[in-house]
């Protein structure tokens, strides 16, 4: 299948876990696709190499993710897909947490989602996909340790149905995902955290990275074009 053929796409934070999968997955549909990192260029050039071999063009970008939109647009000539992707989670007591933390999170999980999507909302081309990563955090904790975490999250639900409603106009949808426990090196499916979170789907497991960048190959395609403001779970029921 290559239904995305001609389109060009950005995924902040795609040098390892969820992003990883959705830039590849993305290229081997077609697009030609640039990713951010910050610290890991191995993990970045390994993931570039892999959307090459599809045939695509890829990019890796060390870069805030508004530059990196510009980037992307100029390198590609046109920006049709942006990817929301880049997050980090400080989880803990809330009494735990520092200003540092509050400040760090705040600037990846929200500021730099804000400030990519101003950028983008100025150079997609019409039809284009605004995709955000929430968490199911937002909408089941199930117990503690999540506040900073899961308010930073929740903060892309008004970013996105109002981002909705300004770009529609234009055919560009703006939707978030809701990954449940996904086995990365953020949420490993060995790590000490894992027994509560596997219990806690109704599936019983964690889910993969593929399955969440399944979703995401959905919510871009034309398929999905009368989807948007909309916020969906890939959380194996983790919410339900
Ligand atoms: P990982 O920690 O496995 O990967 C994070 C990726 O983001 C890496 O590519 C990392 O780059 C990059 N990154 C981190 N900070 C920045 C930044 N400031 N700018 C650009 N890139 C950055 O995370 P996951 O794949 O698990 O998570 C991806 C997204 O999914 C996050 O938003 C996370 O909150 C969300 N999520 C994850 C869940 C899970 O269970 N895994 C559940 C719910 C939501 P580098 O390689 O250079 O370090």
């Amino acid at each position: 299948m290559s239904s995305l053929n001609g389109r060009t796409a950005l995924v902040t934070g795609g040098s390892r876990g969820i992003g990883a999968a959705v830039a590849l997955r993305l290229a081997q549909e077609g697009a030609d696709v640039a990713i951010t990192y910050v610290r890991n260029e191995e993990a970045a050039r390994e993931v570039v190499q892999k959307i090459e071999s599809t045939g695509r063009r890829g990019l890796a970008l060390r870069m805030d993710a508004a530059g990196a939109v510009e980037r992307t647009a100029e390198e590609f000539g046109g920006l049709d897909i942006l990817v929301n992707n880049a997050g980090i989670g400080v989880l803990g007591p809330i009494g735990d947490l520092s200003v540092e933390d509050v400040d760090r999170t705040l600037d990846v999980n929200v500021r730099e989602v804000f400030l990519g999507s101003r950028a983008a909302a100025g150079v997609l081309r019409d039809g284009g996909r605004i995709i955000s990563t929430g968490s199911g955090l937002t909408q089941y904790a199930g117990g503690p340790g999540g506040t900073l975490y899961a308010m930073s999250k929740s903060a892309l639900t008004g970013l996105t149905k109002s981002l909705a409603r300004e770009l529609g106009g234009r055919g560009i949808t703006v939707n978030l995902i809701h990954p449940g426990p996904i086995d990365t090196d953020l949420n490993p499916a060995d790590g000490p955290y894992a027994e509560p979170q596997r219990a806690g789907t109704a599936l019983g497991r964690f889910g993969t990275r593929d399955e969440v960048a399944s979703l995401v190959a959905y919510l871009v395609s034309e398929d999905a074009g009368y989807v948007t403001g909309a916020e969906i779970g890939v959380d194996g029921g983790h919410a339900a």
